[in-house]
């Protein structure tokens, strides 16, 4: 079957693609390889988006996906492994074995969370350490647990861990803080929230289950003892894939300007895998409908 469209990733730009072609009438496949949503799953509360001033990054994906349901999109729930971009047929192959073929191409895969890579990381991966504060976070109700990041994420994670747990013990390897300045003062003033700062981690210990974290600080070396860590130091793209047929940039994004539009004609790109100055939730869905609408201007 030969597709309008094929939308790589069903995060917020992946989704918001699929509204706008599916509004626009075309016969679109929408691949993920994870679960839908994106990294807004994570977020325990959203408090910037327009006219939604409180909900949840799972509520937001839910309404989402009833959204696209009721569009009839078809989503297909594989890894993409090959793209052929270059023919006017583009064709993509997943990890399965199967492959599509579509018109166009919306690659809107994402990032993927950046790690410490320090000693024990990996030991104790989903027996203490954790990428998700709303997923795992009421694991570890009534305990002492760690967040390690200075930016949104880090500080959006450590507030609501402090609604659930004894103690959140906030480390951060600069004296001062890359969030928004509203978050800042929230965290200021929420006393079981213990700031660490500036301070690194240099290795994560216990038996089972993580136990302590052993930190560098400038008076010397620290030993935390926690439940769990949440780590949220950042996300990187994974868009090596597409390095054979587009630029990328020297951090990995696909160059693209805010017309979504790529070097190859039929082929967009949208969301945080873009080169852009701001990568929020409003700003992925204006990609999805920007690319989605580009996407139907090239086809008729
Ligand atoms: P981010 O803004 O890139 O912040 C990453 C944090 O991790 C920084 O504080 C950074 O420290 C630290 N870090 C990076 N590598 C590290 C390492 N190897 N060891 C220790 N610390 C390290 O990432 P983010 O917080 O995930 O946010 C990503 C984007 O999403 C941002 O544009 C953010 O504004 C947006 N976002 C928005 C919202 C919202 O608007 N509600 C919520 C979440 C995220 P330095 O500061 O020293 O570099």
């Amino acid at each position: 079957m030969l597709y309008d469209l094929i939308i790589v990733g069903g995060g917020i730009a992946g989704l918001t693609a699929a509204i706008y072609a599916r509004r626009g009438g075309l016969n679109t496949l929408l691949l993920e390889g994870g679960a839908p949503g994106g990294q807004i799953i994570a977020s325990p509360e959203l408090e910037n988006y327009p006219a939604l001033p409180k909900v949840s990054g799972v509520a937001f994906v839910q309404r989402l996906l009833e959204q696209t349901a009721a569009l009839e999109l078809e989503i297909k729930y594989e890894t993409v492994s090959k793209l052929h971009l270059t023919e006017e047929i583009k064709e993509v192959e997943t990890a399965s074995g199967a492959k599509y073929q579509a018109r166009t191409i919306i690659w809107a895969a994402g990032l993927v969370a950046r790690r410490l890579d320090c000693p024990g990381e990996e030991q104790f991966l989903g027996r203490g350490v954790s990428f998700c504060a709303a997923c795992d976070g009421m694991l570890y109700k009534g305990k002492d647990v760690a967040v390690i990041g200075g930016g949104n994420t880090a500080l959006e994670e450590a507030l609501f861990l402090s609604k659930i747990c004894l103690h959140v013990h906030l480390v951060h390897r600069r004296d001062s803080f890359r969030a928004e300045a509203a978050l800042v003062q929230k965290i200021k003033q929420r006393p079981n929230i213990v700031l660490h700062m500036p301070a690194q981690v240099s290795r994560f210990e216990g038996n089972k289950r993580l136990e302590q974290l052993v930190l560098q600080t400038p008076d010397g070396r620290e030993v935390l003892p926690t439940a769990a860590v949440f780590q949220a130091i950042g996300k990187l793209p994974s868009n090596q894939i597409l390095s054979d047929n587009l630029a990328l940039d020297a951090s990995g994004y696909v160059i693209a300007g805010e017309d979504c539009c790529t070097a190859l004609p039929g082929v967009y790109v949208a969301g945080d895998c873009r080169t852009k100055p701001l990568r929020q939730l409003i700003t992925a869905a204006a990609d999805g409908a920007v690319a989605a609408s580009r996407a139907i201007a090239y086809l008729h």
